[in-house]
């Protein structure tokens, strides 16, 4: 049997076992297509059915969140925690409030929170969450009712040894500051059941830098292993929240030409470069001022193209930042054209499965989110050791941490995803990631 025959049927029960959720059939096929054939060549990973375990998650909470706005309404959303695998660790992985979230998204997210974690090589099995509460818009004090709310339910289902939350997309230090604060009242214990905290109360330093400053190191050791460097080069970033904006300062500090970022209203073209003053203003405008990326042009020149995402420009790099599907089967035919040379796939899951294969086609260096977004889930899981130590290590220390992770990663994709003179980092990465989780499944037997 090739790999499209064994393939059909996985997908098939995958696909009917989980009607209609798109992204989460999407993340599973693009693990599948490196997987099975890696089982067929290895006998002992045969007959014990890992991938089918591996995509049904352990368990799936949904639960009510009920709050009152600031006119005194009651208001209902919904919660989600999907602790996908905790064979080699505590359930880690993010928590999303966006109007979008669904099961659907939830799953895919920890399906590969699950690979991503175990190719950090630190202790943590895989997990997602969140709600479909927008906190656009919303008051501090909406925030903080509606975040006190969720983690009372969420609570039950977590712990420092169980499973232990972070932020993502609309999931900052304000969020992660009002349920550590609530969590800590129900339960009269100062633990580290959430990462991303502030560093006054257990939080680790470069955290919210390093999901960012880790795609960076990604695509350098990349760009070095294939004989090329960052300096001059020119970079399109989608986003302009917390995984895109230390992407761009990391960037620009290795010599490379930032020339967009951009939000759910458009993107911004700076010919000149977006140096570290002008990163500055993004930064003041999008975290502390909550503001529009179109505010940009009040201060600096540059265009700002509504409702577009910046892949259409000429480029060298891209590295998106914003959200699942934000680069189209067109998308990857026009950055090509237009001269990218490397991919690094800052959000989760940016690139639609044609986009990926066509980048591979031509030899485009693509690294995948699981890959190159892992800095942040690493200095997560450092940030639980030192939770768990009651210590804090200086920012040198973590930096080099970081770095030697992410360095690591990029060894383990090289090394399970070289083919002739081309690194598939995709098949490294699953591979990579697969083979610790799948060997700890093994040991436990059939559970
Ligand atoms: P933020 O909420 O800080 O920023 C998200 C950015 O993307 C904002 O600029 C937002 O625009 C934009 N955006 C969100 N949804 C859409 C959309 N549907 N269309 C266009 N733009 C959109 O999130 P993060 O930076 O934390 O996360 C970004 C991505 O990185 C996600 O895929 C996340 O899962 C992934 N990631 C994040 C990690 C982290 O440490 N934070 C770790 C690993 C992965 P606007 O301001 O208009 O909302």
């Amino acid at each position: 049997m090739n790999v499209e025959e064994n393939m059909i049927p996985f997908m098939k029960g995958l696909k009917r076992r989980n009607r209609g959720e798109k992204e989460f059939h999407q993340a599973v096929y693009e693990v599948a297509t490196d997987i099975i054939p890696f089982i067929k060549k290895h006998p002992k990973y045969q007959n014990a059915l890992l991938l089918e375990r591996l995509s049904e998650p352990d368990r799936v909470i949904s639960f009510r969140v009920c709050w009152v706005d600031d006119q005194g309404n009651i208001r209902a959303n919904r919660g989600h925690r999907v602790q996908n695998n905790n064979a080699i660790g505590p359930y880690k992985g993010g928590l999303r409030f966006h109007s979008s979230v669904n099961l659907s998204i939830l799953k895919f997210l920890a399906f590969e929170q699950t690979f991503k974690n175990s190719l950090t090589g630190l202790p943590m099995g895989g997990a997602k969450g969140g709600s479909d509460f927008n906190p656009k818009g919303k008051s501090n004090a909406e925030v903080m009712r509606f975040c006190q709310s969720f983690v009372t339910e969420l609570g039950r289902y977590i712990g420092p040894d169980i499973d232990v939350p972070a932020g993502d997309i609309g999931v900052g230090a304000r969020e992660i500051g009002y349920m550590f604060g609530q969590l800590k009242r129900l339960t009269n214990k100062f633990s580290g059941t959430l990462t991303g905290k502030g560093l006054e109360y257990g939080g680790s330093l470069i955290r919210k830098e390093a999901t960012g400053y880790g795609a960076v190191y990604m695509l350098d050791d990349m760009l070095k292993h294939h004989k090329q460097s960052i300096e001059g080069k020119r970079i399109l970033i989608s986003g302009s929240g917390n995984v895109a904006i230390y992407a761009a300062e990391k960037a620009i500090h290795l010599g490379g030409k930032v020339i967009t970022l951009s939000d759910s209203s458009g993107y911004i073209y700076d010919k000149e470069g977006i140096n570290a003053e002008k990163l500055a203003l993004v930064k003041d405008l999008k975290v502390n001022r909550r503001g529009r990326i179109s505010e940009y042009l009040n201060t600096y020149d540059a265009e700002f193209v509504a409702d577009q995402r910046p892949w259409h420009l000429k480029a060298d790099i891209a590295i998106p930042c914003a959200t699942q599907n934000e680069i189209s089967e067109d998308d990857a035919k026009a950055l090509i054209k237009n001269g990218c040379i490397a991919l690094v796939e800052g959000a989760n899951m940016p690139t639609v499965k044609e986009g990926i294969e066509i980048f591979q086609d031509n030899k485009v260096l693509f690294a995948p989110s699981k890959a190159a977004n892992a800095g942040g889930v690493a200095v997560s899981g450092l940030e639980m050791s030192q939770n768990s130590a009651r210590l804090s290590w200086s920012e040198a220390e973590l930096q080099q941490y970081l770095k030697k992770i992410m360095h690591d990663i990029h060894e383990k994709c090289v090394t399970h995803g070289t083919e002739k003179e081309y690194v598939n980092y995709s098949k490294g990465a699953n591979i990579g990631g697969f083979i610790k989780v799948a060997d700890a499944m093994l040991a436990y037997g059939v559970i």
